[in-house]
């Protein structure tokens, strides 16, 4: 198969969580800090970008155009975007969703185009909808130069789909040391699926939101002591990078502080070794005993709950509260943070356990019961 990543640096900017300037407001994109990060992204080589419809409360689309369209050739960079299945009803949906994505980013063909979180309930708006084609007919118009699909659900789909569509060029899969063997994700199995298929492969999560950058003071020293000058995040970047047919590891950066360290490990990559996969298996072993809730913080449950939940959010501050308790730690500012939340957004305790977050979960959270966990933690 041609290389349809043509060779490109396997690091791929993914414009999901994007600096903000007010960080309760997920579309207050701050555009002038992420011009400077695409700045240094390109600068040092790198050149694919990822968004999608859904991503920054929907106002990712259009910051393509503020901080790259409008300011770099065409030819100098690639972009990947997504049609989801929840924003389409009908067939006609379909275009005018898409041609509002390319005058929303401001180009007028996309490099990349995905198939948006195919699992067993999208797969049948998509069929329905004859999506496979309509993606078909958008690449043969050349408006589309590659089509492919992203992947949230089991390695059975996984085969059926890709048998069932040959047309798709490459799949974007989550994988990271932490979900390899999750009998959840099934990371490996999925990932062993696109080999025996020999389909080019993304990477979405690699550090599943920040949960692997923030792994504690064990693994970080350990993981210091072997490489004094590379940053935590990096072994999981790189984990993921080093399986073969890997062609993208999406980042999402937010600050250049990430994108500086990430551009800087991916710039001459080098694969991981055996012995640091030993230390990663030590990881996952320690870090599967702190995780209390598995959530990547990809906010796709968000935008529907009628009250206005900031699940990440608090989910996130949960496992933090769960693992600096069992650390020991006397006080931490985690309850004060909820507290602060909770004058933005909703409750956990207002959950009105309609279940439109579960549906979106890619990672199929039990977020109901979640969220009880989490007002008991912090409400009382
Ligand atoms: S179940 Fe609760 S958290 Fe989920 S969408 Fe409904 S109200 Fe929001
Ligand atoms: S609860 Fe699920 S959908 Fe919501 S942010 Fe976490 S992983 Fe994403």
């Amino acid at each position: 198969m041609n290389d349809i990543f043509n060779g490109a640096k396997p690091l791929g900017f993914g414009l999901m969580r994007l600096p903000l300037t007010n960080p309760n407001d997920g579309g207050s994109i701050d555009f002038e800090l992420t011009k400077k990060m695409v700045d240094m992204y390109m600068e040092r080589g790198f050149t694919y970008f990822d968004t999608a419809l859904m991503y920054c409360n929907g106002k990712s689309e259009a910051a393509v155009k503020e901080v790259l369209s409008s300011r770099y050739p065409r030819e100098s960079y690639t972009l990947a975007t997504k049609l989801h299945a929840g924003f389409i009803q009908t067939e006609e949906d379909r275009d005018i969703r898409f041609y509002k994505q390319l005058s929303d980013t401001g180009v007028d063909y996309f490099d990349y185009y995905l198939v948006h979180d195919v699992n067993a309930h999208s797969i049948e708006v998509y069929d329905k909808l004859h999506v496979w084609d309509w993606v078909q007919q958008k690449k043969a118009e050349g408006k589309m130069k590659h089509i492919g699909f992203s992947f949230h659900d089991t390695p059975e789909l996984l085969e059926k789909v890709i048998t069932e569509h040959p047309e798709m060029e490459f799949v974007q899969i989550q994988l990271n040391y932490l979900d390899y063997e999750n009998p959840g994700v099934q990371s490996r199995a999925c990932y062993e699926v696109c080999r025996k298929y020999d389909m080019p492969i993304i990477i979405m999560e690699p550090v599943k939101g920040g949960t692997l950058v923030n792994v504690g003071p064990e693994i970080t020293k350990m993981y210091k002591d072997y490489h004094p000058d590379l940053s935590v995040a990096s072994w999981a970047i790189r984990f993921a990078a080093s399986h073969e047919n890997v062609k993208m590891v999406l980042s999402g950066m937010s600050n250049l502080e990430q994108l500086d360290d990430n551009t800087g490990y991916m710039e001459h990559f080098q694969p991981i070794t055996e012995e640091e996969n030993a230390l990663i298996t030590k990881a996952v072993a320690i870090l599967n005993g702190q995780i209390t809730v598995p959530c990547t913080g990809c906010e796709y449950c968000v935008d529907g709950c009628p009250m206005n939940i900031a699940i990440p959010k608090y989910f996130a501050l949960y496992n933090n509260d769960v693992r600096e308790v069992a650390e020991g730690k006397d006080w931490n500012p985690n309850g004060e943070y909820y507290e602060n939340l909770t004058k933005t957004f909703g409750k956990a305790s207002e959950c009105v356990e309609c279940g439109q977050c579960e549906e979106m979960c890619p990672q199929h959270l039990p977020i109901i019961e979640h969220l009880k966990a989490v007002a008991k933690q912090f409400e009382n």
